[in-house]
């Protein structure tokens, strides 16, 4: 069921514009808006679910979402160079938008820890 508040239902009902690079049945690929490394691509479920605890307590799938992460890396030419996956939950992470999404970075040395 989509929220009729959240920002990333209506980029995946296409009711607000997003710079897509990737789709499959279960999952959608587009541009971060702020994006911190040269690639930084954000991969989200169609289906909404607030954080990655929420989504497998519902018993969803997340593969869908791995596997459209690793293309991603594959299409945007990082998979042998490296990049890195992160899943920010909750305010200590700084997780703004209560959507899940995998935030796919790479294109450059990247410090760590982040942020
Ligand atoms: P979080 O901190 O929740 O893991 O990251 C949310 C990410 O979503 C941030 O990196 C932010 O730049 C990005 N973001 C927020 N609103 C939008 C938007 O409307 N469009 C796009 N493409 N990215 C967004
Ligand atoms: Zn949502």
């Amino acid at each position: 069921v989509p929220d009729s508040v959240c920002i990333f239902c209506k980029i995946v009902a296409g009711e607000i514009p997003a710079d897509i690079v990737a789709e499959s049945d279960s999952a959608i690929a587009f541009r971060d808006i702020s994006p911190q490394a040269p690639v930084h691509v954000l991969v989200i479920p169609r289906e909404h679910h607030a954080t990655l605890a929420d989504m497998l307590a519902a018993g969803a799938d997340i593969t869908g979402v791995f596997n459209l992460a690793t293309s991603v890396a594959s299409a945007e030419g990082v998979a042998d160079s490296g990049y890195r996956l992160v899943v920010n939950t909750n305010a200590d992470a700084n997780q703004t938008v209560f959507h899940l999404h995998v935030h796919v970075i790479g294109g450059r040395v990247m410090a760590w820890p982040p942020g």
